[in-house]
């Protein structure tokens, strides 16, 4: 048996279990092998793969080997395919009974024992799509319709022509099938064990091959305790400054290009060390939100230095010391798949140190001037291009065609300008192609000449080109174009006829019928202790495809379901998405809707992660003139985040610190107060543009802040004095004098605000932060604003 035929069947070799275990209602089986006889791709490999696809390990060996196989010793290809089934989980149990249970939502076990989680979620048994990405409670799901996904497996499957279909076709069909059918283990999908299980075999064939390990060491695989795999984690660093470090008159036109190109070249370096190494698919554990990692063979040790200084030579070159990438790995033996986590961690961990070494590897001394820049800078005025600041000796140099006001003389370079027209061609983009060059020119006029350095240049286009190696995006229907796989992610720009829309359109945007200021909103967030997260919170199995699980279905809101919120709202032409992957989004939007948006987000993030108290996200709001620098707003919305997930020291006694809040208009907020002040806003706003009131209700509102206040104060400690609230209404009197049922909605909103308090909420739903009420004042003056009264 080959090495591709180890992989494929290392990828199938469940699915080939399934499909025997639910044969009894169709014939499966038969099916499967007339697939693998007729199909083009398949027929390249002999009879065996067959026999390595049908087998399963030796725990049920005898159930199945007398319908398939002469019994017999296990071949090597048997040995290594069992050897990865070992590793890749840490439950051992195997098929046993055939009624289909469905996928458990891994985030219900993220800190098991503390989540205080007594519902169980699961997935439906359906195919990958954004309307099915959602955890079910148990007592809401459809019984699992496992025949019909099988069967529309083996309708695509018959038509597949390369190796790659047969990964993303696993994807679409088996993310929601459990790979366990131990009630206890049922969180680990399908795909994610026969993905890591692939990988797994493949790299043990190459440490076979390079003399590494043995025949009976593979059949005795959980006790051997030399090192012979390696774990390969990478983060890009200068991604925040490479992004937003533009003049704003650019902005809109420039910074979806830029988060974009840094996506595509973390997708490409990431192919070209897998080509390097001689590695599949499957040895991408996780690629996303500017880090990645990759499980490889400890023979390929040897190549790794040499290609880390090549991946820093060629980014130096093209990028002039802004952008980094740190990469690192350790080696481990098999049994230290058991706690796979820890791995994890110890890898990031190293490679955080490697960001205190910038550079070392291309010898930071000779190439002073090239990573701090010569010292001749600023001399001559047009020289230089007046976005990134590179001169014309290392770039070509052009005017400006898109600045035709005051500074016309303004030049751009190649490279900037490229990323403008990135920008347009993903405004309307279905399909992204990636395709093999050797166009090594060595000099970076464009991005697609950076990429092109590493083997690779894409495109993107809304309807199907002509290339090999096409992705569709954010559809997982890619047979039907014959494309490679899906990828998802927020590609698209809010556009109009057409024509991608200005930040200062999107500011406009928030003008509701001639009120509201015209400003702009940013908003960065991201989710809170994910560190801890991926190291701690697996706690007993703490396996590879545990991990993997963890980082695809955390990576898939943040890539895939944030299209369809936007969508679903009708915020497409309000709202920009910066960049958003891995475990973070930053976004520029109409203020007002991002403010909707942030709630929205956090709401839905909370329902997809099953209402674990561990996992959570903190904002940054920040609201902003469309013209005020670009890189100056992200600095601050930034700084709001950090604000945001400031800990309250206080509450140490959990498992991590809990965050879990957003900074708006300066002031830190948890999510229940974020509700309460959009629904007071909600109220004054409609005092103010429909029943006739005057601004001056804000400012009488705005009074009543310090009269609610120490009733506020009584609730959280559980005090309630009839007797205070009967005083607020006092505070309110000016609002009373003119309209008794508006001053009578307001009290009602601050008592069942209070009456919230009372009912014993835990800390995070606690609504303590008096500021709620200047707040929604705030909100509803900006969004009053050039109402004329009267
Ligand atoms: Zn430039």
């Amino acid at each position: 048996m080959n090495r591709e035929e180890i992989y494929i069947a290392g990828l199938m070799n469940d699915i080939g279990k399934l499909l025997n275990s639910k044969n009894d209602n169709y014939d499966y089986v038969n099916k499967l092998k007339s697939i693998l006889k007729n199909n083009q791709f398949f027929q390249k490999f002999n009879n065996s793969l067959l026999k390595e696809i049908f087998t399963v390990n030796s725990s049920q060996q005898n159930m199945v080997e007398s319908v398939f196989f002469d019994k017999g010793e296990k071949s090597l290809s048997q040995k290594i395919i069992d050897a990865a089934d070992f590793l890749s989980t840490s439950n051992k149990e195997d098929l046993k009974d055939k009624d289909s249970l469905q996928l458990r939502s891994i985030f219900t076990e993220i800190f098991k024992k503390e989540n205080n989680i007594d519902e169980d979620y699961f997935y439906p048994t359906k195919k990958l799509d954004l309307n099915n990405i959602f955890p079910v409670k148990k007592d809401k799901l459809e019984s699992a319709d496992l025949d019909n996904l099988i069967i529309n497996f083996l309708n695509e499957l018959k038509n597949i022509n390369r190796e790659e279909q047969l990964y993303f076709l696993l994807e679409k069909y088996f993310w929601s099938v459990p790979a366990s059918k131990s009630q206890s283990n049922s969180d680990i999908s399908l795909f994610d064990h026969s993905k890591t299980k692939a990988a797994i075999a493949i790299s043990l064939y190459d440490q076979y091959k390079a003399e590494k390990i043995t025949e009976s060491e593979l059949e005795d695989i959980s006790n051997f305790k030399k090192d012979q795999f390696i774990l390969l984690n990478g983060d890009l660093s200068g991604i925040q400054d490479f992004i937003f470090n533009i003049p704003s008159k650019k902005a809109s036109k420039s910074l979806k290009g830029r988060s974009m190109y840094l996506n595509l070249l973390l997708d490409i370096i990431v192919k070209y060390i897998v080509e390097e190494l001689d590695l599949k698919e499957s040895n991408i554990l996780y690629n996303g939100g500017g880090n990645f990692y990759i499980l490889a063979p400890e023979s390929k040790k040897e190549d790794l230095n040499g290609l880390k200084t090549g991946i820093s030579k060629k980014l130096l070159a093209a990028h002039q010391g802004d952008l980094y990438l740190a990469v690192d790995s350790i080696c481990f033996a098999p049994h230290e798949f058991d706690n796979f986590t820890e791995l994890w961690g110890k890898v990031k961990i190293k490679v955080e140190s490697v960001k205190h070494r910038k550079w070392n590897e291309v010898g930071l001394k000779d190439n002073f001037n090239k990573i701090f820049g010569p010292l001749d800078q600023g001399t001559a005025e047009n020289d230089h291009c007046h976005i990134c600041g590179v001169s014309n000796d290392i770039r070509k140099l052009d005017l400006d065609k898109s600045i035709n006001e005051n500074n016309e003389n303004q030049k751009i370079c190649s490279l900037c300008e490229s990323f403008i027209d990135l920008t347009d061609d993903l405004k309307d983009a279905n399909y992204l192609s990636i395709n093999k060059t050797n166009n090594n020119s060595n000099i970076y006029q464009s991005y697609n000449d950076v990429l092109s350095s590493f083997g690779y240049y894409f495109s993107f286009s809304s309807t199907l080109t002509e290339f090999d190696n096409i992705y569709k995006l954010n559809d997982t229907n890619f047979m039907t174009d014959n494309c490679s796989g899906f990828k998802f992610g927020a590609y698209n720009l809010p556009q109009e006829d057409h024509r991608q829309i200005t930040f200062e359109e999107l500011a406009e945007n928030s003008i509701e019928n001639g009120n509201g200021d015209k400003k702009l909103g940013v908003l960065k967030l991201d989710v809170d202790n994910l560190g801890a997260i991926f190291t701690k919170g697996l706690e007993s199995d703490r396996s590879i495809a545990r991990v993997t699980s963890l980082s695809r279905m955390m990576g898939l809101f943040y890539e895939g379901y944030i299209n369809r919120i936007i969508t679903e709202n009708n915020w497409d032409d309000k709202i920009y998405v910066v960049f958003s992957g891995g475990d973070d989004t930053f976004i520029v939007g109409s203020w007002n809707v991002i403010l909707d948006f942030a709630e929205k987000f956090y709401k839905k993030f909370r329902e997809y992660t099953c209402y674990n108290k561990y996992i959570t996200f903190s904002a940054g709001l920040g609201v902003f003139k469309h013209n005020y620098p670009i890189n100056r707003s992200a600095h601050l919305t930034e700084d709001y985040l950090d604000e945001a997930k400031t800990i309250d020291f206080n509450r140490n006694d959990d498992v991590v610190p809990i965050k879990n809040k957003i900074n708006f208009l300066g002031e830190t907020f948890n999510w229940e107060e974020l509700k309460r002040i959009k629904s007071i806003k909600d109220l004054l706003y409609d005092l103010v543009i429909n029943k006739g009131y005057g601004k001056g209700i804000l400012r009488k509102v705005h009074k009543s802040t310090l009269g609610f206040k120490n009733i506020l104060e009584d609730s959280t400690r559980g005090i309630y004095r009839n007797i205070k609230l009967w005083r607020l209404s006092y505070y309110l009197r000016e609002v009373k004098e003119n309209d008794e049922e508006a001053a009578e909605k307001l009290l009602n909103e601050y008592e069942s605000i209070v009456i919230h308090n009372l009912t014993g909420k835990s800390e995070d739903e606690m609504i303590n932060n008096i500021m709620i009420i200047p707040a929604a004042v705030k909100w509803t003056e900006m969004a009053t604003r050039n109402f004329k009264e009267g």
